[in-house]
């Protein structure tokens, strides 16, 4: 039996799940990051590329590495892969987006990726709770989706 996660038009398998939440372990105390993709043609999320948290204070932000993210993209590019989920943990803290989340996935008001982002709340190294947030049309701004 399958136990994929789906949340709007994206499905994470579960390998890449496992991937996710083992970095986020991993990490802790620190944030992880990284990104999901998949086919265009697809719902499903078949790749991770995990980032190199390069912020100042990595405890309580994020800040992918550009080499890193630079690499990413230019394999999505070569796998023909598309950016669904953008994904960051909180050690010690609830599932939310920040005020500087909010910021680092919009430009002058609006969403810079047409993609999902993920929170993952780690707690004594465990995965506690998981929430996506995505762009509301309407709203213009980002609400939690599940
Ligand atoms: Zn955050």
């Amino acid at each position: 039996m399958s136990s994929n996660i789906q949340v709007r038009n994206v499905e994470i398998e579960d390998s890449v799940w496992s991937e996710v939440e083992k970095h986020a372990k991993e990490e802790y105390p620190l944030e992880s990051c990284g990104l999901l993709a998949g086919r265009s043609d697809s719902s499903k999320i078949s790749k991770i590329y995990k980032i190199k948290n390069e912020a100042k204070n990595p405890r309580i932000r994020y800040k992918m590495d550009p080499k890193e993210q630079y690499g990413a993209i230019k394999d999505l590019e070569v796998k023909d892969l598309e950016i669904r989920c953008i994904y960051h943990s909180h050690p010690d803290m609830p599932v939310f987006f920040s005020e500087i989340d909010d910021k680092r996935a919009t430009l002058r008001g609006k969403p810079v990726f047409d993609a999902l982002y993920l929170v993952i709340s780690v707690r004594e190294k465990k995965v506690a709770d998981y929430g996506f947030f995505g762009w509301n049309e309407e709203k213009e701004r980002f609400e939690r989706v599940s």
